[in-house]
């Protein structure tokens, strides 16, 4: 373990919200110390990190000066500009790497790696004009999903076309920005792996779940999904190669569409921890959390058998409203990100309520 940390080594996370917030609780109790950079002072990990760093993203001195007082740097977000990334990574080993964020930042670029590695998606289209959105809806078919194809989350940044007289409609949502025409995909079910990979290689991926999606915004997941051997092993199998592909260090989230006929699709990855993977923190002795850290301080693979089967409820807006209520619910386990404001939409926490394998 020559490149692992020590404990009582800093490490640097990139972004300073529930999930830089959960990945510093993960690292305090391995005995290491975070360092949160985020522009918003008060953000929600800076109150549970040793340091906080409030910096615009493109002001490369404060990024580089952090990296330098850290041991390595990770983050929590995948729209970490290529200029902040690559100014960390001269003063710290960047995990993962650079590479990563290039190919989840472009949907075009990200379904063109996926396919070129083993992991199949929708067809697709790139579209930088009306004509060449209505060229590519004769060729992909309707219904088809229009997105840009940078900066979206959340269902943002997203439009449905179902008869040729939308696309109009469409291309004007996306303000004229680079955008990406998908198929889409008559699944029977959301599903996603959480897959991590280690320094030395090793690659540990925990049972799928299934997610349930409401306005573009996940609401539950259920884990382990009751899926088929095979399906789970050809999910791993995709992550995994992906994973290496990129030569991957830390946890990465793959999105997955199963269709009808047995057809497992890769919908988009996040190379980070990942909402659908929160049902780890109580359902299993090592999470996705400590997983990450653990690969990003070189340190080995946790075990990824879960203890107990969960279900994820996201506490969104108002929702955490009744966050009192889930004190008294039996093996529910509340988690709550210290957001101060509740908007509509915003991720306030969320609830793992957990039962027998
Ligand atoms: P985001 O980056 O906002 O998470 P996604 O591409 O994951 O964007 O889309 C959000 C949700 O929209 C998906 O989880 C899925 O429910 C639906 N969706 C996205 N793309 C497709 C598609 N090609 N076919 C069918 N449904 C889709
Ligand atoms: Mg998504």
């Amino acid at each position: 373990m020559t490149d692992a940390l020590a404990p009582c080594a800093r490490i640097g996370i990139l972004g300073g919200g529930q999930l830089g917030r959960m990945l510093a609780l993960s690292a305090a109790r391995l005995g290491l110390d975070v360092v949160i950079f985020d522009p918003e002072p008060d953000c929600p990990a800076s109150r549970v990190a040793v340091e906080t760093i409030t910096a615009a993203y493109d002001d490369l001195d404060a990024v580089a000066k952090f990296a330098a007082s850290v041991d390595a740097v990770t983050y929590e977000f995948e729209n970490v500009p290529a200029a902040t990334a690559a100014a960390a990574a001269e003063h710290a080993p960047l995990r993962p790497g650079a590479l990563a964020l290039d190919v989840a930042q472009d949907r075009l670029t990200e379904k063109t790696f996926l396919n070129e590695h083993g992991a199949r998606t929708v067809a697709f289209r790139a579209v930088d004009t009306l004509e060449g959105l209505q060229a590519a809806i004769s060729e992909l078919g309707l219904p088809a999903i229009l997105k840009t194809r940078r900066f979206g989350y959340d269902g943002k940044g997203q439009a449905v076309i179902r008869e040729m007289a939308e696309a109009e409609a469409a291309f004007a949502a996306m303000n004229g920005q680079p955008a990406i025409l998908e198929a889409f995909a008559d699944f029977t079910m959301e599903l996603s792996i959480i897959a991590a990979r280690g320094l030395d290689g090793e690659v540990a991926a925990y049972p799928l779940s299934k997610n349930r999606h409401s306005g573009g915004i996940l609401r539950e997941s259920f884990a382990p999904a009751e899926i088929s051997e095979d399906l789970s092993n050809r999910a791993f199998a995709m992550a995994a190669s992906v994973l290496k592909a990129l030569d991957y260090v830390g946890v990465m989230g793959m999105e997955l569409f199963a269709l009808k006929d047995g057809t497992l699709l890769v919908n988009e990855i996040a190379p980070r921890v990942h909402n659908t993977g929160h049902w780890t923190q109580d359902a299993c002795h090592v999470c996705q959390f400590e997983q990450h850290i653990r690969a990003v301080a070189g340190w080995p693979l946790g075990d990824t058998a879960p203890h107990s089967s969960a279900q994820m409820i996201n506490l969104i807006g108002h929702d955490a409203d009744g966050w009192e209520s889930w004190l008294r619910s039996r093996k529910a386990v509340l988690h709550l990100y210290g957001k101060r404001e509740t908007r509509a939409g915003r991720k306030m926490g969320h609830v793992n309520v957990l039962g027998p394998l």
